[in-house]
């Protein structure tokens, strides 16, 4: 029979304090079954990766390592926000592990979904996007923007996987693929499907935010599809292209208007059009050169190569560990 497969647990924390007792709890009971049952290594861990927080959360990660070697940390420099923070966790991750599984800190993906991801990885996938089958427990609005962003996503030819956060399963190859993705402007889940290997998909329900609030307000979620668009795509630049091409024409047609209608004697007339289409091109040019702006901004921010994130500490216990430790939910919270 194969060995079992070392499984990494990838969690972003960002002020999480609230949750993150109850998320170790909950995550160690599960991993710890499934190292019980033999379906993930010992060498299994839960890596919280504490982006910067200005509260207690890595004060809570280093003792919940302290006391259970199923847990591991690492500790960035400063914020850099979700993405940056589970890419970080991720590549420290993929020197350790055959699989992972990155899921968000409030215990809205059910983990019990990941038996089934892990059980698709066995039969054959290297990526196991966790999508959820229902929005009901996320807010009117959040739920229209979400959608409203995946159909912008995709007329404008993003490959991205509906109704799917970050919780999904990567294989070590993929990962080692991920790797090789060395752009600044980080979107995963439009990197992620291009990465290729066999994939799978499997569904769950989201719940609601366990404890604290939302660390994605309107602002971030905005950014982020806006990260996502400009990042994956030149598809608005040639938009904005075809509608120059457009205006031309426009105005060539009625440049021969007012010459037939000049040569008929027609008078100097139409004040009000004449600003109006002003303001019209002017507002266009503007909206214009503004996205395409975004785009010199991107390759600016490109071409410096900055760090996608500086790891402060990294925390994680060689020991094997050992089954009635994991179960121990009081373990020094
Ligand atoms: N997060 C992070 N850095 C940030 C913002 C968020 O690591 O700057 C983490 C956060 O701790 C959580 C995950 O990203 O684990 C998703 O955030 P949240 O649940 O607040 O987003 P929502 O589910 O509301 O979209
Ligand atoms: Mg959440």
């Amino acid at each position: 029979m194969k060995t079992a497969n070392i499984l990494y647990v990838v969690v972003p924390c960002y002020k999480e304090e609230e949750v993150l007792p109850e998320t170790a709890a909950r995550l160690a009971d599960k991993l710890g079954g499934m190292i019980a049952d033999g379906r993930v290594a010992p060498q299994s861990r839960i890596m919280f990766v504490n982006d910067g927080s200005s509260d207690k959360t890595w004060e809570i990660i280093c003792n919940l390592h302290e006391g259970n070697p199923l847990f591991a940390g690492v500790n960035l420099s400063r914020n850099r926000g979700h993405q940056n923070a589970l890419l970080a966790g991720l590549m420290v991750a993929k020197d350790h592990a055959d699989i992972t599984i990155s899921m968000d800190a409030d215990l809205q993906d059910d983990i019990d979904a990941m038996d089934e991801m892990l059980a698709k990885h066995e039969a054959g996938a290297d990526i196991v996007y966790g999508v959820r089958s229902k929005r009901e427990t996320d807010s009117f609005f959040k739920r229209r923007t979400a959608l409203g962003f995946y159909k912008i996503m995709r007329t404008m030819g993003i490959e991205i996987v509906s109704n799917h956060a970050d919780y999904r399963l990567m294989s070590k190859r993929a990962l080692e693929g991920l790797a090789q993705f060395r752009e600044v402007n980080l979107f995963l889940r439009g990197i992620v499907p291009m990465i290729g290997y066999n994939t799978a998909i499997v569904h769950y329900e989201r719940a609601e935010r366990f404890a604290g609030e939302t660390k994605y307000p309107l602002k971030k979620m905005l950014a982020l599809a806006f990260e996502g668009i400009t990042s994956l795509t030149i598809r608005p630049i040639r938009i904005i292209s075809m509608l120059g091409l457009l205006t031309f024409l426009i105005s060539a047609g009625f440049l021969v208007y007012v010459i037939i209608d000049f040569a008929r004697g027609g008078t100097v007339a139409g004040w009000t059009s004449t600003i109006a289409s002003i303001w019209g091109i002017g507002g266009l040019q503007l909206l214009a050169i503004g996205i395409i702006g975004e785009y010199i901004g991107k390759i600016y921010l490109e071409v410096k190569q900055r760090p996608r994130y500086i790891i402060e500490q990294t925390l994680i216990s060689q020991l094997i560990n050992q089954p009635e430790l994991n179960l121990d939910k009081e373990a020094k919270l």
